[in-house]
């Protein structure tokens, strides 16, 4: 039996934390594969690092090492700290030799190689830690093991197929000795041999990714919160725990926003049906949250509410535009160049609307703007929206459940400006402005979630 557990930025961000997440590793009785994030707040030094450089090289290196070396130096002892920091040293050469290359920062791949630095000391600070524990442990970056990635900068795909056969080549071998791997989370490696890093929060992906390659039997996400809730605990702070979640509700909630996992987690232990728990590894007695395949319905109509934020409509309007699927498939073509998300689409008879990330508006206008004159009459954008995913078993096949729901966002005086209903069984969202989004989140929690119980259905 083997277990991936992944430990996030606070789980591995103080001394402590990390003596607690090695204890859970330790007791772990299933064969092991860990993979971790960045120390909290590491990645985010890192990207604002990256946007001041070459200034910034210097301050960079001092406060990145002395960060590691002082926590570190807090939970090993003399000897073992000295073995640390052989691999440290070698560690932080890379990263000053690659602040110093000139060369590596015309790489379109350069930020995706400086962010991902954290990674690759937290991991040797917690396999380290393991050591000092008496576990047998080696630290992996993802250049050892083989993770291969795809796709643009800073929003990376893994390719499962060629992650498999490395997987099974450079990590499995010391599971079968029962030498634990600590692997980086967070990048890949491209075919050309550079780190690419799969977005915020990917070290979720990452160990998803790394579950699937090794048909590990269950993957763990240690955080600092007692499992999936039914709505972010910083929006609605009595938000509720839920106990099991089949894998398409998490998805959809993980998508359209519940930042406890990274959008993409779920589907490389879906394809393998690797069952996937939400721990907190501050209080692991707690049972958390178990995501599987299949889940006994609830009664409530309610089970969740995500909210993605900083979302804009991007309207594109043409005469009878309906009757020219073509001119339809020639926007999305355009839109689809840029790799953008697109959360929602809506048509009408003359225009079709799409709903992305405000980041994404300025490309995609200059892409559409490539389009051939006279396809179209008007393009408007519409700024500063949220959306509101809700989840519930059998959300949509219960009558009246979407009256409920919007009756309820009127009492937050929001107006609704897109709706998508029946495109996922499981989800009903809609998108109202920024500045109304956290009261409808908290007056849908407030009066829908909860209450409900096993005999409902
Ligand atoms: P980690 O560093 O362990 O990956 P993250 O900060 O990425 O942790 O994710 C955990 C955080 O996600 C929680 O502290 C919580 O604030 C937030 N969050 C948002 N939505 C949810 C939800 N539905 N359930 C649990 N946590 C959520
Ligand atoms: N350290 C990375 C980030 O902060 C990845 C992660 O935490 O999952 O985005
Ligand atoms: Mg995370």
């Amino acid at each position: 039996m083997i277990t991936v557990m992944k430990f996030g930025g606070t789980s591995v961000g103080t001394p402590e934390a990390l003596q607690r997440s090695a204890g859970i590793i330790m007791n772990e009785s299933n064969s092991k594969v860990v993979v971790a994030s960045a120390m909290s707040g590491i990645t985010n030094f890192l990207v604002n690092g990256a946007e001041r450089l070459p200034e910034s090289r210097h301050d960079i290196i001092a406060e990145f090492e002395k960060k590691h070396i002082d926590v570190a130096s807090q939970l090993l002892n003399g000897e073992q700290m000295d073995d640390f920091m052989k691999d440290f040293d070698q560690r932080m050469k890379r990263f000053r030799d690659l602040l110093e290359d000139e060369s590596a920062a015309k790489s379109p791949y350069y930020v995706d190689n400086i962010t991902s630095q954290g990674e690759r000391f937290s991991t040797l600070i917690l396999c380290h830690a393991l050591r000092a524990a008496g576990a047998k442990a080696v630290a992996l970056t993802s250049e050892d093991c083989g993770i291969s990635a795809e796709g643009s900068p800073q929003s990376g795909s893994a390719n499962l197929h060629k992650t498999e056969s490395m997987i099974m080549m450079k990590v499995k071998p010391y599971v079968d000795e029962g030498v634990i791997p600590v692997i980086t989370g967070f990048y890949g490696i491209t075919d050309g041999g550079l780190p690419l890093t799969f977005g915020r929060g990917g070290s979720d992906y990452s160990a998803a990714v790394i579950a699937n390659a090794m048909n590990a039997d269950l993957l763990e996400i240690w955080t600092d919160v007692d499992g999936f809730m039914s709505v972010d605990p910083r929006i609605v702070p009595d938000a509720i725990k839920i106990d099991e979640m089949n894998f398409s509700e998490a998805a959809e909630l993980a998508y359209f926003g519940a930042k406890v996992l990274h959008p993409r987690t779920i589907e490389p232990v879906r394809k393998k049906h690797i069952p996937l728990k939400v721990k907190n590894s501050f209080k692991p007695e707690e049972p958390g949250t178990i995501i599987h395949h299949l889940r006994k319905p609830r009664g409530d109509m309610l089970r969740s509410v995500a909210l993605k934020t900083d979302l804009s409509i991007i309207s594109i309007g043409s005469a009878e535009i309906a009757f020219h699927p073509e001119m339809v498939a020639n926007i999305i073509e355009k839109i689809a160049e840029n790799e953008v998300v697109i959360y929602s689409i809506s048509t009408s008879l003359s225009t079709v609307a799409f709903l992305v990330h405000n980041n994404d508006v300025k490309s995609i206008l200059a892409k559409l703007n490539t389009l051939g004159s006279g396809d179209i009459e008007r393009i408007e954008v519409k700024g500063d929206l949220a959306l509101v995913c809700a989840v519930g078993d059998n959300l949509l096949s219960k009558c009246g459940v979407s009256a409920e729901i919007f009756t309820a966002v009127k009492e937050a005086s929001a107006n609704v400006e897109m709706i998508s209903e029946g495109a996922s069984d499981v989800s009903l969202n809609f998108v109202v402005p920024m500045s109304r989004a956290t009261d409808v989140v908290k007056i849908l929690h407030n009066k829908y979630v909860g209450g409900g119980t096993d005999e409902g259905l």
